[in-house]
């Protein structure tokens, strides 16, 4: 179960507020689309949420636990970056194990894993490539398979389809909504498309300087957007 509450979340980096107070609730399994223009704070959020970076004021709980000081590798939370992050001198099958030996599972498990999240992504012909031997779309599905391997209850997914193409992006896109079908955790996925946004999200958040303008289900924001920033983010008519 992963049932997130974030509770006045603010951050600031030297003197420059990013972050201003968010307030949001995520139910367990939800698929989380945040959307919002570009320097919005999107990122910063996410790192906030997989504990690469510290809250300044506010708090975060995951199932009622407050997890501001928890370390990231015990949150249960992974997350898949925009630029994939392999590492290039290892290949597809060490890419994905790496992180599933730092958690300490033993051999036989890492290869289960493996075996599994493989299959679901569609990776078992690519397990000896190295990733300079990948295409970007396939690159991108080791690390979503290597966030998988760890078996988070929180995927974070950070505009994983920016770097691809048209055509890879509607195949990443289609993979990463099967998978969160399959495996039914709770997704929290940014972007700056509203196309991914409308055809993933369970609900919308749309963020603007630092702040949450509206929250809501895609038919939501799209027929009542609270205001002509939604409204013109959305692409709804009003
Ligand atoms: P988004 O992901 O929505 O494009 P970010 O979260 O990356 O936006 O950035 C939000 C704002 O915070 C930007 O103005 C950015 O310059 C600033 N910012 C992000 N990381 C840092 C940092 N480490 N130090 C200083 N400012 C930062
Ligand atoms: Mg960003």
């Amino acid at each position: 179960m992963a049932q997130l509450s974030l509770r006045g979340i603010k951050k600031r980096f030297k003197n420059t507020d990013v972050l201003h107070g968010i307030d949001l609730e995520i139910g367990d399994r939800e698929f989380v689309v945040f959307v919002g223009p570009s320097g919005c704070g999107k990122s910063t959020l996410l790192r906030l949420i997989a504990g690469l970076d510290p809250i300044s004021d506010g708090d975060f709980f995951l199932n009622g636990q407050k997890m501001n000081d928890v370390p990231p590798s015990r949150r249960g939370i992974a997350m898949v970056f925009q630029s994939y992050a392999l590492y290039p001198h290892m290949d597809v099958y060490e890419n994905m194990a790496f992180g599933a030996r730092l958690m300490g599972l033993d051999k036989p498990e890492v290869e289960k894993r493996i075996a599994e999240a493989a299959r679901m992504l569609r990776l078992e012909p690519l397990l000896q490539r190295k990733p300079r031997e990948l295409s970007g779309g396939q690159r991108q599905r080791v690390a979503i398979g290597r966030a998988l391997v760890r078996k988070p209850a929180v995927f974070l997914l950070d505009e994983p389809l920016s770097n691809l193409d048209a055509a890879l992006r509607s195949d990443v896109r289609l993979e990463i909504a099967r998978l969160h079908h399959d495996i039914g955790g709770t997704m929290i996925y940014v972007t700056h498309d509203q196309v991914e946004a409308m055809t993933l999200a369970d609900k919308i958040v749309v963020m603007n300087a630092g702040r949450i303008e509206q929250v809501g289900s895609p038919r939501e924001l799209y027929e009542t957007p609270a205001n002509t920033f939604v409204a013109t983010f959305i692409g709804s008519p009003r």
